[in-house]
């Protein structure tokens, strides 16, 4: 039996991952789950599953959920408060499974504190190893934690590995990734009618069904940015390694290129109880819940090559890696910014690009050697892609 933290357990990754919980009790018990803001969410949660704790960040939500668990028949639970009791909920001795589902670098100081506790952390929070990079991967080497990608096209990848791959080591006969993107929502749309498109259009998306920020990032590609900077710590590739590609369909999650000429890929049906599960199970397998792949559905697949024409944010996230230092973690910082900016209606779609681009002119790639530096420049880019917005707005 494992204990499982969950942080970010209202989330599109934690409900996921609860409904894989919910599959297999005889496996998982749930130790901890933590939400921002969305009391009535997590309160569903805690009647279902009867977690040891339960943490609220958002503090004007503490005192109503507090009275409310301790009227409800789980009144045992302890329920925490602030961005700190994460850190202590992810490091918990009981805790075996750490889930880094929170959204954003509000995930970074918990998921760390997991890594560096020598936790199972099933990574699903990509902008905390973006903006950490290799301060992450040393973490994870350095305390014997178990890293296992979420990111179903890094999930992917893992499992078209050599047998007994650990992440953050180089797969020799691996030559090549080829990372696949759905191309989002906006794929065909006229370049001329973007500037235009809202955020209720950006976040429906065509195949996935996930929070607003990773689906704003899909329609903009800054998703695949991510990823490929994702990609390039997981599996210590070159960014000329990954080859982006696009394939609408979605069922192939990634592939592995082998010197011998040898094309691995991993297949489903676009549901993230897969790599979930995975995870969970690994390195053994168990149900996810996820319906069996109808092939003959499918018919046929496309492959196309991205235009960064179209998506600007794939290309800045090239320069970023390519650039290294502190260059992603301004990437990232810049992009939350102005990703929040457009969900409030304040730029336009068109306008998250230049945000970033402008943004990350006004840096250079320094040294990201400490933790220090890298939430320096994570607070100086957000204050610079602000300052932008302004001129922007005005
Ligand atoms: P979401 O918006 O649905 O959920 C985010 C969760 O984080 C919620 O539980 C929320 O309460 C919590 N949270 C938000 N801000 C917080 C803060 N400041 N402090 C503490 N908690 C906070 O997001 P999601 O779609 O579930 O994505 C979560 C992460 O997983 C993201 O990094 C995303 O890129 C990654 N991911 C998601 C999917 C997907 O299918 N949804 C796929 C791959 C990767
Ligand atoms: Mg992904």
């Amino acid at each position: 039996m494992k204990g499982i933290c969950i942080l970010g357990a209202t989330g599109s990754i934690g409900v996921s991952t609860l409904d894989v919980v919910a599959r297999h009790p005889d496996k998982y018990q749930v130790v901890a789950l933590t939400a921002n803001g969305n009391i009535d969410a997590l309160y569903e949660q805690c009647l279902a599953h009867h977690p040891e704790y339960a943490v609220v960040v958002m503090e004007s939500k503490v005192a109503e959920f507090k009275q409310r668990i301790a009227a409800s028949p789980v009144a045992d639970i302890k329920v925490l408060s602030g961005s700190e009791a994460l850190q202590q909920v992810a490091t918990l001795e009981n805790v075996d499974t750490v889930m880094a589902a929170i959204v954003g670098a509000a995930g970074l100081l918990p998921t760390l504190a997991a890594a560096k506790a020598g936790k199972t952390v099933l990574l699903a929070n990509k902008e905390a190893l973006v903006m950490s990079g290799q301060i992450f991967m040393q973490a994870v080497s350095d305390s014997g934690a178990v890293l296992l990608p979420i990111d179903s096209e890094h999930n992917a990848i893992f499992q078209c590995m050599p047998a007994g791959y650990t992440p953050g080591h180089t797969a020799k006969q691996a030559r090549r990734i080829l990372l696949t993107a759905s191309g989002g929502p906006f794929r065909r749309t006229p370049i001329e009618t973007l500037s235009s498109v809202t955020p209720d259009q950006a976040v429906a998306h065509p195949k996935w069904d996930m929070g607003r920020k990773i689906s704003v990032d899909s329609a903009t590609m800054m998703n695949k940015g991510l990823e490929l900077i994702e990609a390039c710590l997981l599996f210590n590739m070159e960014p000329d390694q990954i080859e982006v590609v696009i394939h609408p369909q979605s069922i192939i999650h990634s592939m592995v290129d082998y010197v011998d000429g040898s094309v691995l890929a991993q297949m489903g049906n676009p549901d993230m109880r897969t790599p979930i599960a995975h995870a969970m199970a690994w390195p053994e397998r168990f149900d996810s819940g996820v319906a069996p792949l109808d092939i003959f559905e499918v018919g046929h697949m496309d492959f196309e090559k991205p235009d960064l024409k179209r998506f600007p944010c794939l290309r800045l996230a090239y320069e970023a890696i390519k650039s290294g230092g502190i260059m992603p973690t301004v990437l990232n910082a810049a992009n939350e910014i102005a990703v929040e900016a457009f969900l409030n209606e304040e730029v336009k779609f068109t306008d998250i690009a230049v945000i970033i681009e402008r943004s990350m002119a006004q840096f250079k790639p320094d040294d990201a050697g400490s933790l220090e530096l890298v939430l320096q420049a994570d607070q100086d880019a957000r204050e610079v892609a602000r300052d932008i917005i302004k001129t922007l707005v005005a």
